[in-house]
């Protein structure tokens, strides 16, 4: 639990300094995006010539950039947990079914992916987007260390987690009532001083190029934010399940009567 404590206290940190800088990194970049669209916006009033197309085409390109960059400043502002997010209630089962053919797709030919879910889901409250954005992040996660093919498994359920769970359990999260979405692949693994750093933000064990090390720190944002917990439990060669633990939505009562559209007096 001190251990924990510890991790939970470091990320706080990280999330603190990555959120500052990604909060004024990205102002900036705002007024670069601007000025350089302003001036593709201009080019067509110039007259035409070699030099003019050059010039468009050099902005077209740090346009470009530049907007590669503020997805990776909103992946950071995610993970920092300072991006707005628009939590409604959602019934996670469905969502899953629904993305099932673009997580097929993203996994290739060579992994096959199943869906479990039991009946009689509970509903939680979250940001349906960034729920499939995380769940893409955790299939891409999956394909990479599944590179001879594999399963991915994504089975759905109801967790009501008592304190006799907590006492049994290594790294327990808070007693309560979740929905519970697990995430295994039958891939690579990892060892344990590689797991201790998957949520920091930039940490990457693949080439240049091909991670950036904000996948993980992301879906943790996200489900922190969304007053969920995450838990990773790895094997090396045997695979890693990703465990998202999303609040369940305690009550959906329509608003009290005296809330209700009602006749208004007249004031005239
Ligand atoms: P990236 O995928 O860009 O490296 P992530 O934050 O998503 O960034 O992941 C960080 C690291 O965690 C990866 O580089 C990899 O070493 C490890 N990792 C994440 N998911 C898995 C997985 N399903 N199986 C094995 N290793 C994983």
């Amino acid at each position: 639990a001190e251990e924990a404590l510890r991790q939970s206290q470091k990320m706080e940190a990280i999330g603190q300094l990555t959120g500052g800088v990604a909060h004024d990194f990205n102002n900036l970049l705002t007024v670069i995006l601007g000025g350089l669209d302003t001036m593709i916006r201009q080019m067509p009033s110039l007259p035409r010539s070699a030099q003019t197309e050059r010039i468009e085409r050099s902005a077209r390109m740090a346009l470009h950039a530049g907007e590669r960059a503020a997805t990776l400043t909103a992946r950071l502002l995610a993970f920092a947990r300072r991006q707005p997010l628009d939590p409604k209630p959602l019934d996670a089962g469905r969502l899953i079914t629904n993305l099932a053919d673009l997580l097929q797709r993203t996994l290739g030919e060579t992994i096959s992916l199943e869906t479990v879910s039991g009946g009689g889901l509970w509903r939680t409250q979250a940001d349906a987007n960034e729920l499939e954005n995380a769940l893409v992040n955790l299939a891409v996660n999956a394909k990479d260390a599944m590179p001879a093919g594999g399963r991915l498994t994504i089975e759905t359920s109801n967790a009501y987690l008592d304190e006799s769970y907590v006492a049994q359990v290594p790294e327990p999260v808070p007693p309560g009532q979740y929905v519970l979405i697990a995430v295994s692949d039958t891939g690579t693994g990892m060892a344990p001083e590689t797991l201790a750093h998957v949520f920091e933000p930039f940490f990457t064990t693949k080439e240049v190029g091909k991670g950036t090390g904000l996948g993980l720190s992301q879906v943790y944002g996200f489900v922190r934010q969304s007053g969920g917990h995450l838990r990773i439990y790895s094997e090396v060669d045997e695979g890693t399940t990703v465990k998202i633990y999303l609040p369940r939505l305690m009550a959906e009562v329509a608003p009290p009567e005296s809330e209700r559209a009602r006749p208004q007096p007249l004031t005239h």
